[in-house]
């Protein structure tokens, strides 16, 4: 077993692992990342690179208000006392200081003055400027062998599958905004004409969301000088008589390779999600591996095991960062349907064909709502998105574009009765996905009378800030459309997620800690291999990736000795 030494091994190559490997190495500390998969990234290159930083330093540009204090309460209250107040003051503290740090490294970030908190009722909550969305980053920075080995983004993200666009752009064309065909021209033109950088690669020069995190990241970890191996998955943690954690052993070209850490292992492996005896063990029922939107083959809770074998408590084992998701063939992973659920004219049913939430809502609740509707014997999985053809002709749903830009006609063969249903009566449609006809027309009459009346009897849907964020502004219920014109449509949902949250107990530093809740000297965890410091809650957009990035930045200062 060969044998070599860092001071410190970080696991995983997500955005909290390479923003805290960038950061020692910049203090002083000779640094490795190991990642398991042939490509770095993780799923943090897959999203939407969204933080969330309650008082950041683009607030006042974006003209919101903002003190530690009332986003210190609106996060306690989110969290339901399931992360200590002390993790979440030291959140609140530093996500700031991170934000800047991220800046200095080369990524800035633009807060979005328009994207609410997910919980507008709760006391404290901002309807919108503590979501913060990555400038555009030239992949070109990073270069093209750096880019080869970074995970590319998801097509079905992109414009066409290849185009970039952010998270204000993609804002401005959903809500059919004016401006937003300007933008589309504009993206489609830059991405025509860089001639000569397509020649080299398909990949969008123009890096936006995940993809201009983790590119930026990587770029500074080059930078900085980070040693970063692929291909390189961790096995086990090292530890003296003591009890300190000493290094890691690391299978390297198939073999397992014993790699002493001077100060410390910083494990960021991500979740759990891709491991189904894992998620039998922990996770609310039904649930598969396949429902997640995460990449194959990375993240299998292979750290979590490791820290529980050195002790580790674990903690918030039974929630994931839920959503719900779709199965469309020839995608590498299923899809999540975080938008298209909140535009007016759209509504979910059971078995029964009965709505039983407010479609807009925060994802995470909406896959709560399906396991819970199941767990009443009401069939919430699969749930089933229905809409009709005035939908169809002016929305996305899905992999299906706008009817008007492509019609049925033009869709994948294959899709028909597999992606999507279609009718020509809700009865016709009910029948062919098993749904009960009577209560399926019942629900798409009220949502009809809704959309006319502007208002949500059944679930308040459209009834606060957030859930207007993704509509039409020009309804009088941006949310509510009717379902009365054939053909009719239905889609599957299952409760998936884009990634588990429960993980090893950390300190306010990172620290992880042992089942009687002392410190293990030399380990830390950040990311989804951490119990996230948002307990059950998804406090605003960029819940997962503010507090990844947070607290690696927390642990390398604890790590130097510097606060
Ligand atoms: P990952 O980014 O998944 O990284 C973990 C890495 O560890 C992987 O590369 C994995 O291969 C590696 N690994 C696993 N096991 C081992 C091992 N044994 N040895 C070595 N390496 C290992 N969150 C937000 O906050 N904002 C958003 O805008 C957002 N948008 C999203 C959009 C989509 C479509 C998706 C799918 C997710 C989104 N998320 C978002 C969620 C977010 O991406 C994840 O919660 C976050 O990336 C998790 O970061 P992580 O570092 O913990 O894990």
């Amino acid at each position: 077993m060969a044998e070599q030494e860092y001071d410190l091994i970080v696991v995983g190559s997500g955005a909290g692992a390479l923003l805290g490997a960038i950061r020692a190495q910049e203090q002083g500390l000779k640094t490795l990342v190991v990642e398991k998969t042939d490509l770095f990234g993780g799923t943090s290159a897959l999203s939407g690179g969204g933080i969330w930083i309650p008082v950041n330093y683009d607030q006042q540009n974006a003209g919101v208000k903002d003190d530690l204090e009332t986003a210190f309460s609106y996060m306690k209250r989110c969290v339901r006392g399931m992360a200590s107040d002390d993790r979440v003051l030291a959140y609140v503290e530093t996500a700031n200081k991170m934000a800047e740090y991220l800046r200095q490294i080369g990524i800035p970030y633009r807060a979005m003055a328009r994207y609410a908190d997910y919980y507008p009722h709760i006391e404290g909550s901002k309807p919108g400027g503590r979501t913060m969305d990555p400038m555009d980053f030239n992949a070109a920075k990073l270069g093209l062998d750096a880019l080869e080995t970074m995970r590319p983004g998801l097509p079905s993200t992109q414009i066409f599958g290849r185009m970039s666009m952010n998270a204000f752009e993609a804002h401005s064309m959903l809500s059919r905004e004016f401006k937003s065909r300007f933008s589309l021209v504009g993206i489609m033109l830059k991405y025509f004409l860089d001639y000569p950088w397509r020649g080299k690669t398909r990949r969008d020069r123009r890096m936006t969301g995940g993809q201009a995190l983790v590119a930026g990241l990587l770029t500074a970890a080059n930078k900085a000088g980070v040693e970063m191996w692929r291909n390189a998955p961790f096995k086990e943690l090292m530890q003296d008589a003591s009890g300190r954690v000493t290094g890691a052993i690391v299978e390297k070209h198939g073999q397992r390779t014993e790699i002493k850490a001077r100060r410390g292992v910083m494990l960021g492996a991500g979740g759990f999600e891709r491991n189904q005896q894992m998620r039998d063990q922990y996770l609310n029922k039904p649930t598969k591996a396949e429902w997640t939107a995460t990449p194959v083959g990375g993240n299998e809770g292979d750290a979590h095991r490791a820290g529980q074998t050195v002790g580790a408590q674990l903690h918030l084992m039974d929630w994931s960062w839920g959503v719900p998701t779709m199965d469309v063939p020839m995608e590498p992973a299923f899809r999540g349907i975080f938008v298209e659920r909140s535009l007016p004219g759209c509504m979910v049913v059971n078995a029964k064909g009965q709505r039983f939430l407010d479609e807009s809502g925060p994802y995470p609740e909406f896959q709560q709502a399906m396991l819970a509707e199941e767990a009443k014997g009401n069939g919430g999985v699969p749930a089933w998105i229905v809409f009709d053809a005035s939908f169809r002709a002016q929305n996305p749903m899905g992999p299906l574009m706008p009817g008007s830009a492509v019609p049925d006609s033009k869709l994948h063969k294959n899709w028909l009765n597999n992606v999507y249903w279609k009718g020509e009566t809700l009865d016709d449609l009910a029948a062919q996905i098993g749904v009960d006809a009577a209560g399926l027309k019942d629900s798409a009459r009220r949502m009809t009378e809704y959309a006319k009346t502007g208002k949500d009897l059944d679930f308040d849907r459209g009834g606060n800030v957030f859930d207007r964020y993704y509509g039409d502004p020009r309804l009088k219920n941006p949310n509510l459309g009717p379902i009365e014109k054939g053909p009719f449509y239905a889609m599957r949902l299952w409760p998936g997620e884009i990634g588990t949250k429960g993980g090893l107990l950390t300190d306010r530093e990172g620290r992880v800690l042992n089942t009687e809740g002392q410190i293990i000297e030399g380990l830390y965890c950040v990311g989804n291999n951490s119990a996230s410091v948002m307990g059950p809650a998804y406090a605003g957009a960029g819940s997962t990736l503010g507090p990844a990035m947070t607290f690696a930045f927390r642990a390398v200062a604890d790590l130097v000795g510097k606060p």
